[in-house]
């Protein structure tokens, strides 16, 4: 195989979905297990869907997620420009040459004669007409223009748009990497614009050309651009670039949770999750939409949940690094239909990855919280927190949530342990459990533990009778990870002074 060059090539017209994030994860995979180069190419001919600040979105979101590329427009490259726009010359070139090669021709029609057209076919029960070989006769075209008339026109400065002349009745075979052979009849399609009045060319001869001149070998993109996939194998085969096509590998839909239609972001408003990897700002109405990162979530957890919508590796493993991924990805593996949205299984990833993490690298993270709390504390004291709270945690928002009483001695009671364990022999057993805690030396869990039960044993009760009461006493809350832990990270003095605040408090 020549070397492998794949591109990624968003539209900067709003923010990255997850949806185009796998598409980029996918491709940036492929790339690097080939030893390929990965292009991010910005596709921004159509002007009149331009979103500002998009571009910084789609750069910013994946770097976070770790898929860099080789060429792109802040990286440069052998290739460029790597911004549609920049490249608007070199456009008019290919237009022109299919013009000559008969391929393509000028329409002047306006908005109103298409309009016209359209009325016309459904009053002659065509449901759905199109531009193509049989209406092509009757519009104003160089097709159906003298060539006088349509020099007159262009040297008049008339408005034109330059279309493909889809041949009749002849089958157009793509070969896709995912879905085996398509085959579309030339009926079927329509003679699109690929070049436009404002001198800009339309997506498909934009991206043929690109892709072409960028040397890519493989085009993989989501399934919605399979339609277009005839078109440009066409116009392959039209600009004499037939043995330089890409293959393609048209990626399946990531479907809303219920399984019935795409992912929207509608669906995340509806059920409440992301459907962005970052935080979005809408410049237009300045709403803003969650991302991943705001919400708490690793990029590992995020990059694993997401290679895991379309692809699996057929095997039980669920869990994968970006370098077990660029190891084991495989498009055969990548199935036909669509990919139901988990968002459980999101959380559930976040979950593993947090759990994995290191308790001093977790710590960093609880100590941003901890700092916008005012609460200084050393990163060890922390560590050693993370490490009692993070097999219940979920994000590390929650460590916080759930473990203020390791920052801060507690406020309140839980009234219902109060009620229900702090019974009348309660603070004469704590007392003696805090006399006996008070002569410990090495002020750890174990012996901590040792002295516990001892004051069970001595007062003849189980520990379902004094455990929720010390708890209460030190935490204030009726759950949590082991008391004795607790104690010995808090030390003794703190859990001797909680005592006394607790027996002192609550009568
Ligand atoms: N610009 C197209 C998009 O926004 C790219 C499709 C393709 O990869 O060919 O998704």
């Amino acid at each position: 195989m020549s070397q492998v060059r794949v591109r990624f090539a968003p539209s900067p017209t709003g923010p990255l979905h997850i949806g185009g994030v796998r598409t980029a994860l996918y491709n940036f995979l492929f790339a690097k297990q080939n030893d390929g180069k990965i292009i991010l190419r910005i596709e921004d001919t159509d002007q009149s869907r331009f979103v500002q600040g998009t571009e910084n979105y789609i750069v910013e979101s994946l770097k976070w997620c770790g898929i860099n590329f080789d060429e792109s427009v802040n990286e440069g490259g052998g290739f460029g420009p790597y911004r549609q726009s920049e490249r608007k010359e070199i456009y008019l070139k290919y237009a022109q040459s299919l013009i000559d090669s008969g391929h393509a021709y000028y329409a002047f029609d306006t908005t109103e004669d298409l309009e016209h057209m359209r009325e016309r076919m459904k009053k002659a029960g065509v449901p759905s007409p199109q531009y193509n070989s049989i209406t092509r006769s009757n519009m104003k075209n160089s097709t159906s223009l003298s060539k006088d008339e349509v020099q007159s026109r262009i040297d008049n400065n008339e408005k034109y748009v330059v279309r493909i002349k889809m041949p009749r009745n002849e089958e157009v075979r793509i070969h896709d990497l995912i879905r085996g052979w398509v085959v579309v009849n030339t009926n079927n399609m329509d003679d699109k614009v690929i070049y436009k009045s404002d001198g800009m060319p339309t997506y498909h001869l934009a991206n043929v050309v690109d892709d072409y001149l960028m040397k890519i070998s493989h085009v993989i993109r989501g399934e919605e651009w399979l339609p277009s996939a005839p078109l440009h194998v066409l116009l392959y085969k039209y600009l004499g670039w037939e043995e330089k096509m890409p293959e393609f590998a048209h990626l399946p839909l990531i479907l809303k949770p219920e399984g019935n239609g795409k992912l929207s972001k509608r669906d995340g408003d509806r059920l409440g999750f992301p459907v962005f990897p970052i935080e979005w700002e809408n410049p237009e109405n300045d709403e803003i939409s969650s991302g991943y990162r705001e919400s708490g979530y690793t990029p590992e957890a995020f990059i694993n949940m997401l290679a895991f919508l379309g692809w699996n590796p057929g095997t039980s493993k669920e869990i994968f690094s970006m370098d077990e991924l660029i190891n084991e990805f495989s498009l055969k593996m990548v199935g036909k239909s669509g990919a139901k949205f988990d968002f459980d299984k999101t959380r559930w990833y976040n979950q593993q990855y947090l759990r994995a993490k290191k308790n001093d690298m977790l710590a960093e993270e609880l100590q941003v919280i901890l700092k916008a709390q005012n609460i200084n504390v050393e990163n060890s004291f922390v560590a050693k927190v993370c490490n009692e709270l993070k097999e219940r945690a979920t994000f590390v928002s929650d460590m916080w949530e759930e473990g203020k009483y390791f920052f801060a001695s507690p406020k309140e009671y839980d009234k219902k342990t109060l009620r229900k364990k702090w019974k009348d022999n309660i603070p004469e057993i704590l007392l003696d459990l805090k006399e006996r805690l008070g002569r410990i030396d090495d002020f750890k869990s174990e012996k901590i533990e040792q002295d516990f039960k001892e004051v069970l044993l001595k007062n003849n009760i189980g520990m379902g009778q004094l455990l929720p009461a010390f708890r209460l006493a030190l935490t204030g809350i009726a759950m949590g990870p082991s008391l004795f832990n607790i104690a010995e990270i808090i030390g003794k003095e703190e859990t001797i002074q909680r005592i006394d605040k607790a027996l002192i408090n609550i009568k």
